[in-house]
């Protein structure tokens, strides 16, 4: 199996211990970056709370570790509420929703992790749920089958998706308020590093915190897994003391060079490059010559590449860009295919 990747913005057990869980902002005002997200929804709380009505379904959607879990608590601590959590893949039955939905109190925040995930038996009952309060129930068997309706207190779903594409239309429209989460920058990650040295009793100077924050890869989940393992480096090696050499030998080896890419990144590029002339290659072939899931290598793996210009996505398949062939240190020849590369 492959080696767990330091990189992945996905949840991994380490991040469950209790002084890194306490990293989590509390409040809005504690958040760092997010802007688009965190000025619209404060006025919503606001407007909810001013009128003493539960907040709209709310729908957070983006890669994994940019805080969307973070959110659904500072929602529910700005609400006073209490927060029921559970993910798509755990509800498999209707019975496993209905449990949850019918002991919820009045103005609780029911979150549902990826949220695309749940089946489509279980996904109908949530409909008359989020619009109108109930549940249906049928009871009883074949010409004495009845339908009852149970209503349930009001409450507010926030939905959390990586993968917003895979909504069903009619989940969608059921969330008044959707927002989209973005890859936070250099400078809003550096805040969170310090943000979390801090609380955590870490002496790190700003240049060592650059390091950290410029190959965390968007990801403020990330971000904190690099200061630990930074922290650990320093103490072993460095007498605890975490300067800007010590924090880039910390994360060189761990395999992350200077732009965070790891060696799972490397090697999709160089598949690409090696093995596809630069591509355009089909996601199967690649996952197959990886030995990694596609899953992985869509939700995890690309989304960065993609985003920082390694990687393009064309019609035709994957591509890698001049980039990546220059950050890889291999020439770009092949004489005509230089427009395609560029792309
Ligand atoms: P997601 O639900 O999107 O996978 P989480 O909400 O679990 O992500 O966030 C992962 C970790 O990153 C949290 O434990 C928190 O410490 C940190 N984090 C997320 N967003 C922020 C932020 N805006 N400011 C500071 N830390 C954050």
């Amino acid at each position: 199996m492959a080696r767990e990747r330091i990189l992945t913005g996905e949840s991994m057990p380490e991040d469950s211990d209790p002084t890194f869980t306490s990293l989590r902002p509390r409040s809005l005002e504690e958040y760092i970056g997010q802007q688009d997200v965190v000025r619209p929804l404060r006025i919503a709380l606001e407007a909810a709370r001013q009128r003493g009505e539960p907040l709209e379904h709310v729908l957070l959607h983006g890669p994994p570790g940019l805080g969307k879990t973070t959110l659904a608590h500072i929602i529910r601590h700005y609400l006073g509420a209490e927060v029921i959590a559970t993910s798509g893949p755990a509800l498999t039955r209707p019975g496993d929703l209905m449990g949850l939905l019918t002991n919820l109190k009045p103005g609780d925040v029911f979150f549902i992790d990826e949220i695309h995930r749940l089946a489509p038996a279980v996904e109908e009952y949530l409909y008359p749920a989020m619009e109108d309060f109930i549940v249906d129930f049928v009871v009883d068997k074949g010409a004495n089958a009845r339908m009852l309706n149970f209503k349930l207190h009001r409450f507010t779903l926030v939905g959390a998706t990586t993968m917003a594409g895979l909504l069903s239309a009619p989940l969608r429209d059921r969330f008044g308020l959707v927002y989209r989460m973005n890859y936070y920058s250099p400078a809003e990650l550096h805040a969170v590093v310090m943000r979390s040295a801090r609380l955590l009793g870490i002496a790190v100077g700003e240049d060592a915190a650059w390091e950290i924050a410029r190959r965390a890869r968007g990801t403020p989940r990330v971000a904190n897994r690099l200061l630990r393992r930074v922290r650990d480096y320093a103490q072993v090696e460095a007498a605890g003391v975490i300067t800007r050499e010590v924090a880039d030998a910390a994360l060189r080896l761990e395999g992350i060079d200077e732009m965070g890419l790891d060696a799972l990144d490397r090697a999709l590029l160089r598949t690409i490059i090696d093995v596809y002339q630069g591509g355009p290659v089909g996601i199967e072939a690649m996952a197959a010559t990886l030995n990694e899931s596609q899953s992985t290598l869509v939700e995890v793996v690309e989304p960065y590449l993609l985003q920082i210009g390694f990687l393009a996505r064309t019609p035709g398949g994957r591509k890698a860009t001049l980039a990546a062939y220059q950050h890889l240190h291999v020439p770009a020849t092949p004489p005509g295919d230089q427009r395609a590369l560029e792309m």
